[in-house]
């Protein structure tokens, strides 16, 4: 391929509002371009890119068993309605109606639509398992677009979704579908955690996420050397510093103006592992209490999810003054009336501890749980931080990192063949529920989160196995006869053994066309010019971070040790 004749319209610089390196790169390396927030336009080089990340992912799928097809876009409301998913996706999900006003939606993910047509087409256990997948666009009605196309609101992603007669056999099937998550980052060349996660609007009873480590991730993941790693929406921990003492009488202290558990802590000159903060939230509209240890907070995911609700939110000081007779700042369990009180496991641990008194300026202390008061769950709602211990080990440290999603597969269970009514008879000739899993990939993210992972300030550095083009031949002057014929003829050698290569036939100084090869970032470099070739040498180098990386060898020379990096 010619760089003159392909429309890779380079950039000096990004525009102003590119908010992520990945972005700006992109932006840049001419790879995309920006139409509107949170909407992009691939450019050749940005879908070689594409293309390549899909054909990894497509032969992992067909590894796995998968059968590929397409599914519409576009989706009737009624099938959303039968999931309910149509209210609980609220604003994200893009609504619209024909001309007839009949009612439709975006694919954001194809569930229903992939169960109803199971539902159509599967009757027996003899046509199970199956797993079926596409490559789809798919639409996120996004209330802050952001990060070019990892935040964007139109993307490509895979789904994927597999059913199965029983729960033994979807254990069986989601472990090979971890498998090939697992290769395919392996394969893009990522530094990457597998992290248990919560399964949010896609329901389900166990997820896992595929992070990719990097600085500029949205997420944090907590993860362990033994293994163990979870999103910060999921993570547990063994609770530190938990210290068992005698006993005490309760007792009233007052605390004037000091209500945070920082302040109070410093006045009575207790550590913060002392105190019980009692919350007042709104669940679905309705006043709970809940109790953590002052050194933590509360996870608010967990909470939503243990209690199986839709909202949970902070309450307002009105609701405070009428559920514990006091302002802000000095709630507590004892003697808190007609009130849901949700404890976090580290709660009842503590001994002697101080918390609110339900009165301006009070605080007790020596608060002891069942002695002094009562709760209506204990569980596992806290946020963990750093200094807690493993769960999985019970012995090291935890570890946190940033990171960005590229994959999540979830086991489903029967949420969608329920509604759905997707059924198949056994061998005794019974109803019974398909089983589901789905299992997703953002293909386009996989782009912007490889450059988040591998760039220098000169540009992207492609991995080997999804680079747009595997080498870039850099000519001094193409039109002088000699480096013309060797250029070409090591393109026709490497091109022959199915190779993508870029010849920079433009005829500019080889100053800007090094600058835009930095740029685009393909892995290897062969710059061809007429003093090297009176020595019958060219310039071989890896588009590395170290800069003198650079081999002086014969056209032939350099032509082998590309086909041997390639294997071919
Ligand atoms: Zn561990």
């Amino acid at each position: 391929m010619l760089f003159s004749k392909m429309l890779i319209p380079t950039l000096r610089e990004a525009p102003q509002d590119a908010d992520i390196i990945s972005a700006k790169l992109m932006i840049r390396a001419g790879m995309i371009r920006k139409v509107a927030s949170g909407l992009y336009e691939f450019l050749p080089l940005g879908l070689k890119v594409l293309k390549k990340v899909e054909n990894i992912i497509r032969e992992e799928m067909n590894n796995a068993g998968g059968q590929e097809i397409i599914l519409p876009l576009l989706f009737p409301k009624d099938l959303w309605l039968q999931t309910g998913r149509w209210n609980v996706y609220g604003k994200e999900l893009f609504r619209l109606k024909d001309r007839k006003e009949s009612e439709f939606c975006l694919a954001p993910t194809a569930e229903e639509a992939v169960t109803d047509l199971i539902s159509k087409e599967i009757k027996s256990y003899k046509q199970l398992p199956l797993m079926v997948y596409q490559f789809g666009t798919k639409f996120r009605d996004e209330i802050r677009p952001r990060f070019g196309v990892m935040r964007s609101r139109e993307f490509l992603m895979k789904d994927a979704y597999s059913f199965h007669t029983d729960e033994a056999d979807l254990d069986g099937y989601y472990k090979k579908m971890y498998d090939a998550y697992f290769n395919i980052c392996n394969r893009c060349g990522f530094k990457f955690r597998s992290v248990e996660a919560a399964s949010g609007a896609i329901g389900g009873d166990f997820s896992c996420e595929f992070m990719v480590l990097a600085e500029s991730g949205e997420e944090e993941i907590t993860w362990c050397n033994c293994g163990y790693g979870a999103n910060s929406e999921k993570a547990e921990s063994i609770i530190a510093n938990c210290i068992q003492e005698k006993l005490a009488d309760m007792q009233e202290i007052l605390t004037p103006n000091v209500s945070s558990v920082n302040d109070v802590s410093k006045f009575l000159g207790l550590s913060c592992e002392k105190f019980i903060k009692t919350m007042i939230y709104l669940a679905d509209n309705i006043p709970i209490a809940v109790l953590i240890r002052g050194d933590y907070d509360v996870n608010e995911i967990k909470l939503q999810s243990l209690l199986g609700l839709n909202e949970i939110v902070l309450a307002d000081e009105e609701t405070i003054i009428s559920v514990t007779k006091s302002p802000k700042g000095f709630a507590g369990p004892v003697g808190l009336k007609n009130i849901k009180i949700v404890a976090d496991l580290s709660v009842p641990e503590i001994s002697n501890a101080v918390t609110g008194a339900n009165k301006k300026d009070s605080h007790l202390k020596n608060v002891n749980y069942k002695r002094d008061y009562n709760v209506d769950l204990v569980a596992d709602i806290r946020k963990v931080k750093k200094g807690d211990i493993c769960p999985k080990c019970q012995k090291e440290e935890l570890q946190f990192s940033r990171g960005i999603e590229i994959g999540h597969i979830f086991k489903l269970g029967t949420k969608y063949s329920k509604s759905l009514n997707a059924k198949y008879l056994d061998a005794d000739g019974k109803e019974n529920s398909i089983i589901m899993g789905c299992y997703g990939i953002g293909v386009t993210r996989i782009l912007a989160a490889t450059i988040e992972q591998s760039h220098d300030d000169n540009g992207i550095i492609w991995p080997d196995n999804v680079a747009p083009f595997e080498v870039v031949i850099v000519p001094i002057n193409y039109a002088h006869q000699q480096t013309k014929e060797v250029t070409d003829k090591i393109y026709e050698a490497l091109s022959s053994k199915g190779l993508d290569i870029l010849i920079d036939d433009r005829d500019e100084r080889a100053g800007l066309k090094f600058k835009d090869a930095d740029l685009i970032g393909i892995p290897y470099r062969i710059v061809v010019g007429e003093k090297g070739l009176l020595n019958n040498t060219v310039e071989f180098k890896h588009r590395s971070y170290d800069k003198n990386a650079v081999k002086f060898l014969s056209p032939q020379e350099a032509v082998k040790e590309v086909l041997k990096i390639y294997k071919r």
